[in-house]
């Protein structure tokens, strides 16, 4: 079908999904409201590729979001997912993969000695900050801007001015008396984590971080604040909460932890947070960490929590199967070298074009910027120029290439890409940046 049918077939779409679903969307950002223009409605995905309604293909760099590490689809993972689907739906009661789940992702990730699942990435967050309020019996929780830890109240924060101030809410129908434990930190602000701590250390419950910060596109977090922090929790009895929702199993197999423990020896998180890969594309995610502080969890300990379909034995299979398939030898050198590729020629065909343009990756993710060097801060990343990035993502969109709808998301390769089709990437971003 040509270009124009196609955005036709979205548009009737969108417009009906707008009168019965909010926005037309379950997710805000897949509405386009940063970039403009019509969503592609998707109705196949199958290794690199998506299909919109009017069969139009696109390759994908969103991957859902991240868990299509494997690329959609993947036969060994249908078909694990079709075999557990037969023998029932859900139980609500112990099942055997939900310890090979735990036990296969705490070989993976020493650091968690035990493992909880839940159901998405929020879930594990929430729960996982409850916890280290528990266990500590302290009540504030220290976060960054610009890192998404999902959608708590008590998470909907933003920096007030000056230093190390309480956040003010950012959604509607959250109460500041829900935000005041809560202190935000600019990302890779040395000086202002250490003035925290030495002003409110000994209430500090827990510090979260994304190990980088990959919802506000692609920030990789210095050593040095990263050896702080950990320092830091340390010294004042707070616990380090490592959000590897999207990092974990995608920038190595041991996650973002085994690439910091590389510059920083010994270096361990006290609880860990994942997400997306570890369900594969279905509905999980979990927690873990040591089991002194993991035995504080109901029903040993004091800390509630619980879940109707956690552990879910069709995403528990869905996630074993992804986590078997990336273990194969060479898995993520080759998705790295690939992500590499797609990196290094976007940087080179902007220049090309005498357009001002950074990138980075680790692994199987990455981020590009319109700006001339890497941000380090979400008050770095917000200088970008929201117009011509969305001049560039309908130029690459129009072009058959999907990529994150926001200056804010980071990028997913997957191990289905091959260079032929980063090459054509390649191409199409060439024509889309002379276009700019
Ligand atoms: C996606 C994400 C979450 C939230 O996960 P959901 O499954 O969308 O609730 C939390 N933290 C990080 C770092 C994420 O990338």
């Amino acid at each position: 079908m040509t270009h124009t049918s196609s955005s036709d077939c979205n548009s009737a779409l969108i417009e009906r999904a707008r009168r019965c679903i909010p926005g037309g969307v379950n997710s805000p950002v897949r509405a386009f409201g940063a970039v403009g223009g019509t969503p592609p409605f998707i109705t196949r995905a199958e290794g690199a590729f998506v299909w919109d309604a009017a069969g139009r293909r696109y390759t994908d760099y969103v991957g859902t979001w991240g868990p299509a590490i494997l690329g959609h689809a993947h036969p060994a993972v249908l078909d694990a997912v079709c075999a557990a689907a037969k023998n029932g739906l859900s139980f609500g009661a112990p099942t055997e993969r939900e310890i090979e789940l735990a036990e296969e992702s705490g070989r993976l990730m020493p650091s968690m000695e035990q493992v909880r699942l839940v159901s998405s990435g929020t879930e594990a967050c929430m729960s996982a900050i409850r916890l280290a309020r528990g266990a500590t019996g302290r009540k504030l929780i220290l976060k960054f801007e610009g890192c998404y830890h999902g959608h708590a109240d008590a998470l909907l924060v933003k920096a007030g001015s000056g230093l190390a101030t309480f956040g003010q809410p950012t959604s509607a129908g959250v109460p500041p008396e829900v935000t005041q434990h809560t202190l935000t930190l600019p990302y890779n602000g040395v000086a202002q984590l250490e003035a925290a701590f030495a002003q409110h250390g000994a209430d500090i419950a827990c510090l979260i971080m994304e190990p980088i910060g990959g919802n506000m596109n692609f920030v990789r977090a210095s050593v040095e604040f990263t050896r702080r922090a950990r320092e830091l929790c340390t010294q004042h009895g707070a616990l380090l909460i490592y959000d590897e929702v999207m990092t974990g199993f995608r920038v190595a197999l041991g996650g973002a932890q085994s690439v910091y423990a590389r510059a920083i020896p010994g270096f361990v998180p006290d609880i860990t947070v994942l997400g997306k890969v570890v369900g594969g594309g279905m509905p999980l995610a979990a927690f873990g960490g040591r089991r002194a502080v993991m035995e504080q969890l109901a029903p040993l300990g004091p800390v509630y929590q619980a879940g109707t379909l956690s552990g879910n034995p069709i995403a528990t299979a869905c996630g074993l199967a992804t986590l078997r398939e990336i273990q194969r030898e060479g898995f993520h050198e080759q998705l790295a070298a690939r992500t590499r590729r797609l990196v290094d020629g976007l940087k080179n065909e902007a220049a090309r074009a005498g357009v001002p343009l950074s990138a980075d990756c680790e692994g199987g993710l990455f981020g590009y910027f319109l700006l001339p060097e890497l941000p380090r801060n979400y008050t770095e990343v917000a200088r970008s120029d929201a117009q011509q990035f969305a001049r560039l993502f309908h130029g690459l969109l129009a072009r058959g290439i999907y990529t994150a709808p926001s200056l804010y998301e980071a990028g997913f390769v997957s191990a289905a890409h091959t260079d032929a089709d980063i090459d054509a990437t390649l191409e199409a971003a060439a024509q889309a940046l002379r276009a700019l």
